[in-house]
């Protein structure tokens, strides 16, 4: 008996772990069958020319060693695992009258921000799962403080990048439906497709260091070291950005998804500094895996003092 479930213990463990590596393989763009389109004109890069493009066998290995590491580790050094409070103020989220500056970390990459009286969501997801699929994927961790709908109208969202963690079509849509008309979407080059595909026409899209101005307020789109892609065929075909948010001589830097890079010394001396940024500093191990698209704390710690950021807040 204690064999028979040993063995089913065993083979339910490799059959996680095979789902775990193909599930990968597909997030990460393997086989890449869109490889030849890539290689052409119309694959983004990072700033300096390098484009994150690891070998199967590369996001196997780590699909499995982090199977068996357990990775990602909760947060057990300074809280118990995941279940820190989650602070949630009856009033809703931070107020901020027309002159001020304020902040509302909803989760994962997603943060309200009111800035002189525009408010700001970046990267929305209420969802469950960060998945194509609605029953399998990455979950939710803790819960969220905040549902979309207890949130104040949202004039502009900012979007980082396609990967689904960050472009959520669930939250997406229910924008849309908010009362009081959609938010005008800010999103990279070449990712304006998937709104006006979705009947969506409040969208621009920028490129880095591009601006787009509303009534005062002010968006710059700034460099990442990261990729795209949401299934097989469409690697770094639409672009990845960090955000700048200015108006009434405020400004906040959302950094999106990004490995540590000269870019962000660039964004500090060119639109710096910053009175709030919101840096990732998650999902960095395995090192040799992650570096090149995920920074870690001691590097997010580094892009707070090269974007020259007066308060940082760590997401992602
Ligand atoms: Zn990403
Ligand atoms: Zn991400």
């Amino acid at each position: 008996m204690r064999q028979k479930i040993t063995l089913f213990r065993w083979r339910s463990m490799l059959f996680t772990a095979a789902v775990a590596g193909i599930v990968a393989g597909i997030f990460f763009g393997y086989p890449r069958l869109g490889a030849a389109q890539v290689a052409g004109a119309n694959g983004y890069t990072n700033s300096d020319g390098s484009v994150i493009d690891k070998p199967l066998s590369a996001v196997l290995g780590w699909a499995l060693s982090s199977f068996w590491a357990g990775l990602p580790k909760p947060p057990a050094e300074h809280v118990q695992g995941y279940h820190f409070p989650v602070v949630c103020d009856a009033q809703g989220v931070a107020p901020a009258r027309p002159s001020e500056l304020s902040v509302t970390w909803i989760g994962h990459a997603t943060a309200l921000i009111r800035i002189n009286g525009t408010t700001v969501l970046t990267d929305p997801h209420f969802s469950e799962r960060a998945s194509p699929l609605s029953w399998v994927g990455p979950r939710r961790r803790t819960p969220l403080p905040y549902a979309l709908e207890e949130l104040p109208h949202i004039d502009v969202v900012v979007i980082s990048h396609n990967h689904f963690d960050h472009l959520d079509e669930p939250s997406v849509l229910a924008l849309v439906r908010q009362s009081g008309g959609a938010p005008v979407f800010i999103v990279p080059q070449g990712l304006d497709r998937w709104f006006t595909e979705r009947a969506i026409p409040t969208v621009h899209s920028l490129g880095w260091w591009q601006t787009y101005t509303l009534n005062g307020f002010e968006v710059v789109g700034t460099p990442a070291r990261h990729w795209s892609g949401r299934d097989l065929t469409d690697r770094n075909q639409t672009q990845w950005s960090g955000w700048v948010l200015r108006s009434g001589g405020m400004s906040a830097y959302f950094a999106g998804d990004s490995g540590y890079s000269a870019d962000f010394a660039a964004i500090g001396q060119r639109l710096g500094p910053f009175d709030l940024a919101l840096i990732p500093v998650g999902a960095y191990l395995p090192r040799d895996f992650m570096a090149d698209q995920h920074a870690s704390p001691t590097e997010a710690v580094m892009i707070h003092q090269d974007v020259r950021a007066t308060v940082s807040v760590g997401i992602h």
